[in-house]
């Protein structure tokens, strides 16, 4: 038992509770409480599967996957709702994500899960958080841009979080499709998003058939980030660092299979945001154990750690830095990526500096307590 700053912790795996945490890689949806499943379940469900056809059409393109025969059902128990987020594979994984987009339908969905899902980060005291939306799975279900912009923004006036927002603008839906999302949304000059990134099917599309956009981006002043490296290999890595000129890497694991690539990360300090259990969950051969973050670290390439979909992968950004710590990373160096987080995070250089001040002050008095760790 030791104490800092007049709380008593029983060891470090509690502490990390309390850390001041940032979350750079966490899709809004992939968070959704199991109780706000219920409350849209129990609104929706017996709409969706007798008249909405987009619904069932993409319900019976799936049906061969075990977990969504749920949505066949009218009523689902909450203890029923963790069979939810079993997977047979990655495709398995982007199917589910994909159809709770059909469950957020108004204004007032989307209000009470970007309420829900702030509340659990100020509970885990993350005090800044990148969220990532996919804004054109709401627009199919009904909201409107305008709508889902006015969720978005009034989000950012929570108190006891700063988030801003990264636009998911996926990537299986195309080169021309991602660029009408993004010149949607660019008209309405939305200073809370910070960035554009691409996610879903990595294997659908090249990165480099998305350069013109990034430039694009780019040039309105926005960061990048995408989703690369996760099922994709280092080659795929290579083409989008080569392409699209990127402020971070969601994923990025495959780095570690090419020790040209792990140089090149390390040199120029371009971030990955990687998330453990995600990985673990969705990828074959991938365990704590094994997982490429102990490589990538040890090869000093700049890393952050986040969830991914937290409540898709039954974890927090808590339990991301316990594994850490599990898998024997020191107390400093999990306190040193924790750190990375605000430090490579998108926010104005004001923010960034009051952030970090923060977590250094936590942190004050802490070195005697590694020291008996
Ligand atoms: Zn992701």
């Amino acid at each position: 038992m030791f104490n800092l700053h007049g709380v008593n912790y029983d060891n470090m795996l509690d502490l990390v509770y309390n850390l001041p945490k940032a979350e750079l890689h966490l899709h809004l949806h992939g968070a959704i409480s199991h109780e706000a499943i219920m409350i849209l379940w129990n609104k929706y469900i017996q709409y969706l599967s007798t008249e909405d056809k987009s619904f069932v059409s993409y319900l019976n393109k799936n049906k061969h996957y075990d977990n969504l025969r749920y949505f066949y059902s009218p009523q689902i128990l909450l203890h029923e709702i963790e069979n939810l987020f079993v997977y047979e594979d990655f495709y398995n994984f982007l199917a589910t994500f994909g159809i709770f987009g059909f469950l957020i339908r108004k204004k007032d969905d989307l209000e009470m899960l970007i309420d829900d899902v702030l509340s659990d980060l100020i509970k885990q005291n993350v005090l800044y958080a990148e969220i990532t939306i996919t804004v054109s799975a709401y627009m199919r279900s009904g909201l409107t841009l305008e709508e889902v912009l006015e969720c978005m923004d009034s989000a950012c006036m929570k108190e006891g979080i700063t988030i801003y927002w990264i636009v998911d603008l996926v990537r299986n839906s195309g080169p021309d499709k991602a660029n009408s999302i993004f010149e949607d949304i660019n008209s309405y000059g939305p200073a809370f998003i910070k960035g554009f990134t691409l996610g879903g099917d990595e294997k659908s599309y090249s990165a480099h058939e998305f350069k013109f956009l990034y430039e694009k981006i780019r040039c309105h002043n926005y960061h990048t980030t995408i989703h690369s490296g996760e099922v994709g290999t280092s080659e795929d890595l290579w083409d989008a660092i080569k392409n699209l000129e990127l402020d971070r890497i969601g994923h990025g694991i495959s780095a570690a299979n090419d020790p040209y690539l792990l140089h090149y990360l390390e040199k120029k300090r371009l971030p990955l945001e990687v998330c453990i259990t995600s990985n673990v969950t969705l990828l074959s051969d991938c365990t704590f154990a094994n997982h490429p973050v102990t490589k990538l670290f040890s090869n000093g390439v700049c890393l952050t750690i986040n969830t991914d979909d937290p409540t898709f992968f039954n974890t927090t950004l808590t339990d991301e830095y316990r594994h850490l710590l599990l898998m024997d990373f020191s107390v400093s160096e999990v306190l040193s990526l924790a750190r990375n987080s605000f430090e490579v995070s998108f926010a104005p250089l004001p923010t960034k500096n009051e952030l970090l001040h923060k977590f250094d002050t936590f942190l004050v008095g802490i070195d005697e307590l590694i020291n008996t760790d």
